[in-house]
């Protein structure tokens, strides 16, 4: 064997291909309260890092319950005007955000990719332009908003909490963003505290395109400034995407306050293979499905089921496919998988990992000899041997791990993808269309995709069923957790 084969057994070697463009990134990094930059009254902040190399990027503000409070009053004082702006006004807003986005979309995408330890190709290729997709799909909607509501009058829900995590940060600012501003709403957003940085330039971006002060405010912090936030009583809706474990949190403390709520929650989505799919797209499908953001993805088919006659046949595949995805500097245009976005995340996946072995599972990993010596790592990897009592395969590990099982029939592939708490999405392979049907009618998952496998679009609708959440955001459906509804009767919904 030579040494480049050694080195990479599928026998390709790529020399590093390093995006090279620098991005500034300020020292410190302020609230976005009223249409400025301003200093947190709690005088207190936190730092982010890189976590493809643990160095420091920036200081940013750590929002307390006078900024926050600050922000909720900007957002109620700019909601009149806004609110009952003409839709097409609010409209050209949103377009000039979405172009402003493409304009500045590899500065993005690299800050993306620094902050969040994301693969460039998919913060260039997947994030931002997703983020400027919704922008524009949302501008769209914002002056036909009664084609949507036929018959009825409507009005916006008023100031909106939006509390997003750090897997996608762009691009779920944008999911929460765009519709509530189509709408006429005003918002506060706060993004995850190990992601940050995205945030703050898209507020600079709504400075650029002069929308209106106070009608987006972006409060930075951890937990507890979202606490503060979904709890403030001026505010008249929580969106939130992040844990199941927070999203109960937030269902109590919503509870009873006449604040409306949508929870885009956790997952462990089942990917199912049936014996007459194409094989090899089938393969490619179980990479995007669990290696696509290092399995950071709330949807990410973590459960896989093979249907038995060609278990061997998959597993062979997948081990080869494995040996050809190349793990290391996010920067670097041929990295297929980056860093886990925190140590903590880091640590989570290591014990799932250890948990899987002590239970009895047997674990595949492909050793990559190209790995940074700092920064946090995981390697992309599978166990087989998996039983449905096995934590592996009933809880949510948020990682590059994949829990293969098998299965006889549609009905047991059935059975066991919705023997699950969780049902936010799922993938069926199969030759046979009516199989398809069949499945999907009866899969308790929001999104289910056929021969393919995490794709997105700001037209379709996605969210959950029982743990993994309600309310859509995306497409028409996506309008509806924005707006009230006052039928002939003047009653509102
Ligand atoms: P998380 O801990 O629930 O955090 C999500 C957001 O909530 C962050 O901004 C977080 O702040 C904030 N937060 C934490 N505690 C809070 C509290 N008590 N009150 C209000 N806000 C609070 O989740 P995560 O670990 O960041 O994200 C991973 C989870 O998100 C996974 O379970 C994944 O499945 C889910 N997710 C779901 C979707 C979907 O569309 N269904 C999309 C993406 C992710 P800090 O991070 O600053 O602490
Ligand atoms: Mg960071």
């Amino acid at each position: 064997m030579t040494t480049q084969e050694q080195h990479d057994p599928v026998g390709w070697e790529y020399s590093p291909a390093p995006e090279q463009i620098k991005v500034h990134i300020e020292p410190k990094n302020k609230l976005f309260i009223n249409g400025a930059f301003v200093s947190p009254k709690s005088r207190s902040w936190f730092s982010t890092i890189n976590p493809s190399n643990e160095q420091k990027l920036a200081d940013i503000a750590c929002a307390g319950k006078a900024d926050v409070n600050n922000a909720v009053l900007a957002a109620k004082k700019a909601l009149p005007k806004w609110s009952k702006m003409c839709g097409s006004v609010r409209a050209k807003y949103l377009y000039r955000i979405a172009r402003r986005i493409q304009e500045r979309a590899r500065e993005l995408a690299i800050l993306e990719t620094m902050d969040g330890g994301k693969p460039i190709k998919e913060s260039r290729d997947v994030d931002i332009p997703l983020a400027a997709q919704h922008f524009f799909y949302y501008a769209g909607w914002a002056d036909k908003l009664e084609y949507a509501f036929p018959g009825r009058s409507i009005s916006p829900v008023g100031v909106c909490a939006q509390i997003i995590p750090w897997n996608f940060p762009l691009l779920m600012a944008a999911w929460k963003l765009a519709p509530a501003l189509a709408c006429g709403n005003t918002c506060i957003l706060k993004p995850a505290e190990t992601t940050s940085l995205t945030a703050l330039r898209l507020a600079e971006i709504i400075q650029e395109v002069g929308l209106p002060e106070g009608v987006v405010n972006i409060v930075t912090g951890a937990g507890d400034t979202g606490k503060i936030l979904a709890e403030h009583k001026t505010v008249n809706k929580v969106a939130f995407t992040g844990s199941t474990e927070v999203g109960k949190l937030l269902m109590r403390s919503t509870a009873g306050s006449g604040k409306k709520l949508t929870l885009e929650l956790g997952g462990k989505s089942a990917n199912i293979i049936f014996a007459d799919a194409a094989i090899d797209q089938a393969v490619e499908g179980i990479i995007s499905g669990i290696y696509f953001n290092q399995g950071h993805v709330c949807c990410a088919g973590s459960r896989l089921f093979v249907e038995e006659s060609i278990v061997s046949e998959v597993i062979q595949k997948l081990k080869h496919r494995l040996q050809s995805l190349r793990v290391g500097d996010p920067l670097d245009k041929n990295t297929d998988l980056g860093a886990i976005n925190s140590k903590a995340q880091l640590k989570t996946v290591q014990q799932y990992i250890r948990t899987g072995v002590d239970e009895g599972a047997e674990f595949h990993e492909v050793h990559q000899d190209r790995l940074p010596s700092k920064g946090y790592w995981c390697n992309p990897c599978f166990f087989t041997e998996v039983q449905p009592s096995h934590t592996i395969a009933r809880e949510e590990i948020f990682g590059p791990v994949l829990s293969v099982m098998t299965f006889r029939t549609p009905q047991e592939a059935l059975t066991r993808a919705n023997n699950s708490p969780y049902g936010l999405a799922a993938g069926i392979w199969t030759d046979k269309g009516s199989k398809i049907f069949e499945m999907a009618k009866q899969i308790d998952a929001g999104v289910v995709w056929c021969n393919t496998y995490n794709k997105f679009d700001a037209a379709s609708p996605f969210g959950g069923f029982k743990e993994s959440g309600f309310g859509r955001e995306g497409g028409m459906q996506g309008l509806r957790p924005y707006i009230r509804l006052q039928n002939t009767s003047g009653r509102m919904k």
